[in-house]
């Protein structure tokens, strides 16, 4: 059955959406079957895979409201073994429109859980929120996976993400659990970055990914082109670390 990553860090800019995406191709390139879900109204892992977000007639914000099935918003094949439940602005309105709605907090699970064992990966885009979108996302995976950005206000934030997965563990998905933790925009010649990168670790060590992301322009270009890294410049230090990085989550599924 496929194991669901939910991408979250409530921080905007971290990196979340150049994780999914890229982590993503980079399985897929690995011929892993992956669903991408983008939980995030933004619509940047969407438009990242070169889908014109604004002209679809179904994403999952109709999904979540049942005005359409999976089949009717799933795009096949955005990239080879990458299928994409796209989404855009309109899934703003979702919180409000679910509020009173009963088990709200399992939608998405309900309307995924059947289609499961058609991939290998199903790794979702949370928006830069606690938000019920982000709940969605946490009660459909079985784990969650953090970037980091190797900033000064890093850990700010960290250990309400992780006090929010302890209370979906203990009140909506018993086995939740953290999938790992991955540095981003990493910078080996600032202090700064290391610095970070050793406080986190003396907290978490054990669920810290080797691969650090560096910091490449490369992987901010890459999604004007509609392209994920490994397709856009396959050379390129971004590419090499989303490959790693691709292959250290494969190791942690033991597939
Ligand atoms: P989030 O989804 O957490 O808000 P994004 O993935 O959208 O963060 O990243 C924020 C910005 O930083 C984007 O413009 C993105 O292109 C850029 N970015 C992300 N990761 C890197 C990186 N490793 N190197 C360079 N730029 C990056
Ligand atoms: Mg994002």
């Amino acid at each position: 059955m496929g194991r669901a990553i939910a991408i979250a860090n409530q921080k905007g800019g971290v990196g979340k959406t150049t994780t999914a995406i890229n982590l993503s191709a980079c399985l897929a390139a690995k011929r892993k079957k992956v669903l991408v879900i983008d939980m995030d109204p933004q619509g940047n892992t969407t438009s990242g895979f070169g889908v014109e977000k604004n002209e679809l007639e179904n994403t999952v914000y109709e999904l979540i409201l049942g005005e359409c099935s999976v089949e009717e918003c799933l795009i096949k094949n955005v990239v080879k073994n990458v299928s994409i439940i796209p989404s855009n602005v309109n899934l703003a309105a979702a919180e409000i429109e679910l509020i009173g709605v009963d088990k709200k907090e399992y939608i998405l699970k309900n309307e995924i859980d059947w289609i499961r064992d058609q991939y290998d990966f199903i790794i979702i885009d949370c928006p830069p929120s606690l938000s019920m979108l982000t709940i969605n996302a946490m009660t459909t995976a079985d784990t969650v996976l953090v970037p980091i950005q190797c900033e000064y206000y890093a850990l700010e934030g960290l250990s309400q993400l992780i006090h929010t997965v302890n209370l979906v563990r203990e009140r909506l998905n018993p086995t939740l659990d953290i999938e790992g933790i991955v540095f981003t925009m990493y910078d080996a010649r600032t202090n700064l970055s290391m610095q970070v990168v050793e406080n986190v670790k003396d907290h978490l060590n054990q669920k810290v990914y080797k691969t650090m992301i560096p910091r490449n322009i490369r992987l901010a270009e890459a999604p004007s082109y509609g392209m994920p890294i490994n397709l856009y410049d396959a050379k390129s230090a971004g590419a090499e670390s989303y490959m790693a990085l691709a292959d250290e989550v494969i190791k942690r599924k033991g597939i």
